[in-house]
């Protein structure tokens, strides 16, 4: 059985990976702010480094598979958190379990959102790319929070593209989950939110498969692509959601 990594282990989605892992015998260690193996605020460059070295020590013969899925969802604020937890904090773990991940070649499975294809890349993207944390986080503040969410998972699933060829050349398989609307305490913060509140209802309501997402739906796909059984896998978002995406948007893949 392996040893697999995650964050965002305490809720939703990530509750449902870690459930399903240990379902299947393997050992998780979890990183959450709250009910975890090793507590820690991805949105700070600190907390990013205990998280990072919790793992390092808890594992230190490598890991089969790492998932960062803690993320904000658009009713967070400041604007700059969403983009601080869901970008820097998944790209700074990432990297900082590479070599982890390479002494087993591991997999790792990051989480996109099928919000991820929608808007276009701007100076906002350009930053995050380009690791400018203090950039990013002062134009997104002066911006909305549908970007400041969209756009930190746009540029999650551009550094994996980008990435993954290198990664590959040490044995990593490096995939994302594009995960629609499901029902977690991120979703249920966003329907009452103001701002985006209504579009999170009228998005939910024109799901093609007639429903939302449950966490096991997305953690099913998930652990199918840490798993062996997606060998020749890498470099993929797997988009998980009910048909939304084809619908928006048929002639691009
Ligand atoms: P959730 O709120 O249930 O889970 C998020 C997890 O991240 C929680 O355990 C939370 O404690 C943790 N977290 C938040 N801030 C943190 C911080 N600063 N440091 C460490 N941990 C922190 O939400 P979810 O919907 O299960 O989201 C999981 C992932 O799925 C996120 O990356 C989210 O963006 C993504 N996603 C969700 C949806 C959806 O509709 N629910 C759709 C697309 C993508």
């Amino acid at each position: 059985m392996g040893i697999y990594a995650m964050t965002g282990g305490a809720t939703g989605i990530g509750a449902a990976i870690k459930a399903q892992l240990l379902s299947e015998g393997h050992e998780v260690i979890v990183v959450d702010i709250k009910d975890a193996d090793i507590i820690a605020d991805l949105s700070t460059a600190e907390g990013r480094v205990s998280a990072v070295e919790g793992i390092r020590s808890r594992a230190p013969e490598g890991l089969d598979g790492f998932v960062p899925c803690a993320g904000l969802g658009p009713a967070a604020r400041p604007y700059s958190l969403i983009t601080r937890v869901n970008y820097f904090g998944a790209i700074a773990t990432t990297e900082g379990l590479r070599d982890l991940l390479a002494k087993r070649k591991g997999s790792i499975v990051m989480i996109s959102s099928n919000s991820a294809p929608m808007l276009p890349d701007d100076d906002y993207t350009a930053a995050l790319l380009a690791g400018d944390e203090d950039k990013a986080c002062a134009l997104i503040d002066e911006r909305d929070a549908n970007q400041a969410y969209a756009g930190s998972k746009r540029a999650v699933s551009q550094w994996l593209r980008s990435n993954s060829t290198a990664y590959a050349q040490q044995g990593i398989r490096l995939n994302a989950v594009a995960p629609g609307i499901t029902q977690t305490p991120l979703v249920d913060a966003s329907n009452s939110d103001p701002e985006v509140g209504q579009a999170m209802k009228d998005f939910a309501a024109s799901v093609p498969l007639g429903r939302v997402g449950q966490p096991a739906d997305i953690a099913q796909v998930v652990c199918f692509l840490l798993s062996d059984k997606a060998a020749f896998v890498t470099g993929s978002i797997f988009f998980a959601d009910g048909g939304h995406d084809a619908m928006l948007r048929p002639m691009q893949f």
